[in-house]
């Protein structure tokens, strides 16, 4: 890995067409689901990223629906590895790995974390939720698993307040990590009460890593605040392994060793150039038991072809917006991502939480947490609802003040939640059947 990082730009693209031409003649000679396309398989060994185009764009509902014929039959089925998401949106995704797929997923961590400083291996605190961690984690067993392989502890993100903060850091300080590893959200929260409270770590952390929800940049102001170190982002999915991590120079690099990105559309699926935001889709390079060919994340960015100043030449993300489901449609059907009003609240100084729920195009609701000690409530409850409505369009906004947002089953937090699908085009329900005929 490290090895890769410093490979040419040309270097590191060559090795992904390489890559990418033996993953699809694997797939379409020995995994059921795209034996059907064997007409591409003279354009893929000739150039595959122009065949990788003619394959379908793989949905989670369709793969959810079909998962058994994404097994290859060259798959020692005793060997492989199962793993779910969360489904903190939805169905969760089950799926398998194997142990080369699940060992480079680990080695693009411990390479991400190096750029900070940190060492395979070195102590962590983990601020954690999801259902999994937590099911698992009551068994003794885990936990001893956690701190004796792991090198780390888990403090439960459903648990932070004021009355157990001293209790954490205590926990914290006897640990003595080198980084806290977890959810912006709760760290966030843990770095709140700190300061509130005049609290300080006395130990000196090589960074926070924030994980599994978008990163807002109060919150990193806040974290970076708190624990006095800088914030590290790292972008993965369980069902799409580490897909990028933040360099200290703050770029998303890929971890283009693991992983083939493309982005789309939203609205055509056509693919996109550098900086214009879409869907992202994933082709692991390493996954020969399962492949999944532009498996649709669902999360919104944009690729950049800028280079980083860090010296390290793995390319970056021009930008990290989100969630897909995070995504909200105005009256004249146009996108607007969640990210806007994240950036309209935290700029008013009445509100230190909030939720929008847009329940139908025509029908949304916004949930307030109150900031104690302000008095402009009325006025910035006027500016957040004229900066819907201005993005929405016409709209019944209905509001409603709440103590505290709630974490979903799997202990994150949701700041924008759409309740409908977005509008699926001609162009992809063309597609979609397509893809269901083939497979039939
Ligand atoms: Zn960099």
């Amino acid at each position: 890995m490290k090895k890769f990082q410093s490979l040419s730009k040309q270097e590191i693209s060559r090795y992904q067409s390489e890559r990418l031409k033996e993953l699809l003649a694997h797939a379409i000679k020995n995994v059921p689901a795209y034996k059907d396309l064997d007409h591409e398989l003279i354009r893929s060994a000739s150039n595959p990223a122009d065949s990788i185009q003619h394959f379908p764009i793989l949905t989670k509902k369709y793969f959810n629906e079909n998962s058994e014929s994404y097994i290859s039959n060259t798959a020692d089925r005793s060997q492989l590895i199962a793993n779910r998401t969360g489904g903190s949106t939805g169905e969760p995704t089950r799926f398998y790995l194997d142990r080369v797929t699940v060992e480079h997923f680990e080695a693009a961590r411990w390479l991400g974390l190096s750029w900070s400083g940190i060492q395979i291996g070195d102590p962590s605190v983990m601020v954690w939720g999801s259902s999994i961690e937590l099911s698992k984690n009551q068994s003794q067993i885990h936990q001893l698993k956690e701190v004796f392989l792991k090198n780390r502890t888990i403090i439960s993100a459903y648990d932070l307040k004021e009355e157990s903060i001293r209790k954490y850091l205590d926990q914290i300080h006897s640990f003595k990590p080198n980084y806290l590893y977890g959810y912006p959200s709760a760290l966030a929260l843990l770095a709140e009460l700190m300061i509130r409270n005049n609290l300080r770590l006395r130990i000196k952390l090589n960074a926070v890593v924030t994980t599994a929800e978008t990163l807002q940049p109060q919150q990193r102001e806040v974290i970076e605040t708190a624990f006095d170190c800088k914030v590290i982002n790292e972008y993965g999915a369980r069902d799409g392994g580490i897909i990028a991590y933040e360099c200290p120079e703050g770029n998303m690099h890929i971890s283009a060793k693991n992983c083939y990105l493309e982005v789309v559309d939203i609205h055509t699926k056509q693919p996109l150039g550098y900086n214009e935001k879409g869907l992202l889709l994933v082709t692991d390079l390493n996954n020969y038991s399962m492949p999944r060919i532009r498996y649709q994340l669902g999360d919104v960015v944009s690729l950049s072809d800028k280079p980083c100043g860090c010296g390290n030449h793995l390319p970056i993300l021009g930008s990290l917006e989100g969630r897909e489901d995070d995504v909200f449609v105005s009256r004249d059907g146009s996108y607007v991502h969640g990210n806007y009003f994240n950036q309209v609240m935290w700029n008013l100084e009445s509100f230190s939480g909030y939720q929008l729920i847009q329940h139908t195009h025509e029908d949304v609701s916004l949930k307030l947490v109150k900031n104690v000690g302000s008095h402009d409530f009325e006025r910035d409850e006027q500016v957040f609802r004229d900066e819907i409505m201005k993005k929405l369009g016409n709209i019944h906004l209905s509001i409603s003040f709440v103590n505290e947002i709630p974490r979903s089953s799997s202990g994150k937090i949701r700041y924008a939640v759409r309740e409908f699908p977005l509008v699926t085009t001609p162009t992809s329900v063309e597609k979609e059947k397509e893809f269901t005929t083939l497979n039939l």
